[in-house]
């Protein structure tokens, strides 16, 4: 099947086409570990790992690079501010990263290379572009990308000529479209570094974050590759300024597909650390809010649009994969004999539905109502006990391969209800009766025995009690 993704380099949806064969080279601006990451972070790895996923279900062999960003600005500032090693600050939150996305069920990407152990590749891009003429040392001793030097500089973001400031330089890492100028590759060291610095041809100092991307890129994707992803916050400068390096370095054009993904918003705003409003994932498990139903809402809206999260709509993906879950249950319970032939022409049309959605520019909004019809088909066929063990079987085949992608629907994971011993049950029986003919002082011993069988009860009003394991 023809699969089509929309290429914001050329702001359309066009076939995919891979360089080579089957196989995909694919790079993704990974997290900057200076704080935890929110689940508004976890929004674009959430696109990117269902693009993964999409592209493996179709028969690709997919190398994905994913970088860890761990000098930069930001980094630098916060560790200092911690009065903390950079290494041992950024170690922290690598490691928080990387337990994450095991949370979000997101396949491991092949590589995850640090900024920090690639600085030599680093200067040495930066070198060839000084040789080349794209660069220049200024007064301040960093090297800046000559903006001017590259014509094509604005092809991503559609910046045009006239609202460039070539010639004008900026120094941060993050900067708006408004303020578009010469851009740091190589930042020389000054006090607010403190001890973090690497020599280099140009003096001391470190990588700007731009530079890392196309060095790392490089390196184990080699000078060409097929996809590019991000959010769309990182489109500029940080893709722009990526492609600028990179074109101009290697004399060719560097990516085929950039793919972005739209905001997770929270109350109409952007989700993001500076402004404040965000959740980390560990603040939703802390809620009681498991990996699942958190991925189920991120990928329940196409990745172009902008999505609203909520807590309704974490109650919504709880209830929709407990139905799926029943549903599981359910179709494992089946044993009448037969070959299936009561559902094989509903779970292939629908299977059909899902991949054409998928193929469409990753729809997963539009790929979720086929798993809804057969569900309802599902359980149809079953109420009137028409369905046959075979039948049950291709359609739980379905999930399994509808859970490649998706990632969240556990088909065979079997609920682990740990049956409370009966006499535990007695017992709190007994007490209850004892409470109520207002006996305390036996319903006190009743609670100290299945304490010592290793139970607790919790009483709520009107007698209803709660029996666990302690
Ligand atoms: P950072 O760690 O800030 O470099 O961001 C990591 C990734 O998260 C980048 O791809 C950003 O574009 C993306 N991102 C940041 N905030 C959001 C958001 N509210 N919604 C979706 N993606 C976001
Ligand atoms: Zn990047």
């Amino acid at each position: 099947m023809e699969v089509n993704f929309y290429n914001t380099l050329e702001r359309k949806i066009m076939p995919f086409s891979a360089i080579n064969g089957k196989k995909i080279g694919m790079y993704t601006c990974g997290p900057t570990v200076y704080n935890f990451a929110h689940i508004g972070n976890f929004r674009a790895y959430t696109f990117e790992d269902i693009l993964r996923r999409t592209l493996e279900f179709f028969g690709y062999d997919v190398t994905h690079v994913m970088n860890l960003t761990d000098v930069d600005d930001k980094t630098i500032r916060d560790s200092r501010k911690a009065g903390v090693a950079l290494n041992d600050f950024t170690r922290k939150y690598k490691d928080a990263f990387f337990e994450d996305i095991k949370t979000l069920n997101i396949e491991p990407a092949t590589v995850y290379p640090a900024a920090t152990d690639h600085i030599p590749e680093m200067i040495s891009l930066i070198q060839t572009l000084m040789d080349k003429g794209f660069a220049y040392q200024a007064e301040d001793k960093c090297i800046y990308f000559s903006i001017d030097k590259f014509p094509e500089y604005g092809k991503l973001a559609r910046i045009d000529r006239e609202n460039q400031r070539a010639g004008v330089r900026i120094n941060s890492d993050e900067y708006a479209k408004d303020s578009v100028a010469d851009f740091a590759l190589w930042k020389a060291w000054d006090e607010n570094d403190g001890d973090v610095k690497w020599d280099s041809p140009w003096g001391p100092g470190r990588p700007g974050w731009h530079i890392e991307c196309s060095a790392m890129s490089c390196k184990y994707l080699g000078d060409t590759f097929d996809i590019h992803t991000g959010g769309i916050d990182n489109m500029f400068p940080h893709h722009e300024d990526e492609i600028a390096q990179s074109e101009a370095a290697y004399g060719h054009k560097w990516v085929n597909y950039w793919l972005h993904c739209e905001h997770l918003m929270l109350n109409g705003e952007k989700m993001s650390k500076s402004l404040g409003n965000f959740y980390t994932l560990r603040d939703l498990l802390a809620k009681g809010w498991s990996g699942r139903e958190i991925r189920w809402v991120l990928i329940g809206a196409h990745y172009r649009k902008k999505l609203n999260f909520t807590f309704d709509s974490l109650a919504q993906a709880r209830d929709t994969l407990n139905r799926f879950t029943d549903l599981f249950n359910r179709l494992r319970s089946v044993s009448l004999a037969g070959d299936g032939s009561e559902i094989a022409a509903t779970v292939a049309a629908k299977m059909s539905e899902f991949e054409t959605a998928m193929a469409d520019d990753l729809n997963t909004a539009a790929a979720l109502a086929p798993l809804h019809e057969l569900t309802r088909a599902a359980n149809k066929l079953a109420d009137t006990n028409v369905l046959t063990k075979a039948g049950a079987d291709m359609i739980l085949d379905a999930f399994r391969r509808f859970d490649t992608i998706l990632g969240c629907l556990d088909v065979d994971a079997v609920a682990e209800v740990e049956a409370i011993p009966a006499e535990v049950v007695a017992l709190a029986e007994e007490r209850s009766a004892a409470r109520k003919a207002k006996n305390f002082a036996e319903s006190d011993r009743l609670r100290d025995e299945i304490s010592k069988l290793g139970y607790v009860i919790k009483d709520a009003p009107g007698g209803v009690y709660e029996l666990k394991k302690a």
